[in-house]
């Protein structure tokens, strides 16, 4: 018997799907609804650490997402210049141990599309155009989910996993909310050329930081990070065009992700750095809020998705191996869950405000490794 037999997912990111894999494969009931009408085909590339890699075996994609993705190990570190000089070769730690390898890159629509047939495979009823617009409890062991202004029945528990500027969350009362940190990021899909063979990062210039990671044999995602301004409503033209230009300190490879930006067919798109982080509960009755949901952070050590991930497997492992669903289950969630999470949004934020205020002395490096020891052990 599991704590749960019915359940409803608002969202279809990484969190809502490996929560839906893992309590479909256990003889839940699982509906997922999303609020777009279909699955993104366009986007950028995402970084996946060891720790996030570590999840993906777990719920039987492990061997998919490797082969559509580019797996390596290691870090360089370039300067801005004449001939962009590696100033130095970090190891990175394997956060997932050593079944795998320390970090990944992926585009993410791919990334969406393995986990999405997954669900179908084991049983998970996909609702696409299905925004979830209410949620009422009803007593204590049950909760009525609306969809669209209309009731989609009760469930014994709805998880909030819609992302960064949750419903959900409103919805239970629940007002942390994301806030900027001042920076902003270009990212562009490109070509990858054969001499890049893992991430790679240019502090120094004038982005922030400037960098690449491979996400294919043929691609790579490109990013520089600004101090963040309001680009909203620009053009995907005008896009690759302030990229282009902001990226002329940088050599190397840039010279052919240039190339790309120039060209008829150049995705670059731009975002905010957020951070947020909701003390504990995340829970309000039958309710429950996992992922950028509950915690944001700016991708400076990329461990966003690795830590959607992981509330989605300690989640789904205490939900199936409880009988009932009481306050000493959502006390060990929030307990494995919510240090390790914070932990990240506070490394990731120091990282970003050490760059914003130039802090040259800041022990950069020492924090990351010790983050990514942390991750290494398990959620
Ligand atoms: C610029 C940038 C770069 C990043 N790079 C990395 C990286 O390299 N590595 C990394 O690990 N992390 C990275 N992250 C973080 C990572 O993208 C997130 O942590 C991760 O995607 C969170 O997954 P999620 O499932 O919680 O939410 P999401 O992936 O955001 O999914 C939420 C879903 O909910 C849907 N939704 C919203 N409202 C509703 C509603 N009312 N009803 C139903 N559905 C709804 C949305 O349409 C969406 O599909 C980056 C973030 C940013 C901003």
């Amino acid at each position: 018997m599991t704590a749960v037999q019915k359940v409803a997912i608002a969202g279809s990111g990484a969190a809502a799907l490996a929560t839906a894999i893992r309590l479909a494969e256990a003889g839940v009931e699982v509906d997922v609804f999303e609020l777009k009408a279909e699955l993104s085909t366009v986007g950028s590339g995402i970084t996946l650490q060891g720790n996030a890699l570590r999840v993906f075996d777990s719920l039987g994609v492990w061997p998919r997402i490797r082969e559509l993705g580019y797996p390596f190990d290691g870090l360089s570190i370039r300067a801005p210049g004449p001939g962009a000089p590696v100033i130095a070769d970090l190891p990175e730690v394997q956060t997932g141990g050593p079944d795998y390898p320390a970090a990944m890159g992926m585009y993410r629509p791919d990334l969406n599309r393995v986990l999405l047939e997954r669900a179908e495979e084991v049983g998970v009823g996909i609702h696409f155009a299905a925004p979830v617009t209410g949620v009422e409890q009803r007593g204590d062991d049950a909760v009525e989910v609306w969809v669209n202004g209309e009731s989609a029945g009760t469930y014994d528990l709805l998880i909030g996993a819609d992302g960064v500027h949750s419903s959900v969350r409103d919805m239970i009362g629940i007002d942390t909310k994301p806030e900027r940190t001042g920076m902003g990021i270009w990212r562009a899909f490109v070509s990858r050329p054969a001499e890049v063979e893992h991430s790679e990062l240019y502090y120094g210039g004038p982005a922030y930081i400037a960098g690449y990671t491979p996400t294919g044999e043929n691609t790579m995602y490109a990013f520089l990070v600004e101090a963040s301004q309001d680009r909203a409503g620009i053009s995907s033209e005008e896009a690759a065009r302030i990229m282009h230009e902001q990226s002329l300190a940088y050599q190397g490879p840039w010279e052919s992700i240039r190339h790309d930006l120039e060209g008829p067919d150049a995705r670059v798109n731009y975002t905010w750095f957020t951070s947020h982080i909701v003390p504990a509960p995340w829970n309000r009755g039958r309710v429950v809020i996992i992922g950028d949901a509950a915690h944001s952070c700016p991708p400076t050590i990329a461990q966003g998705a690795a830590q959607a991930l992981e509330d989605a497997s300690v989640l789904s492992e205490l939900l199936v191996a409880a009988d009932v669903l009481d306050e000493s289950l959502w006390n060990t969630f929030h307990a494995r869950r919510l240090p390790r999470a914070q932990a990240v949004v506070e490394a990731s934020v120091q990282l970003g405000t050490w760059q914003l205020e130039h802090d040259r002395d800041a022990d950069a490096p020492g924090l990351i490794f010790g983050i990514a020891r942390q991750m290494a052990e398990l959620a």
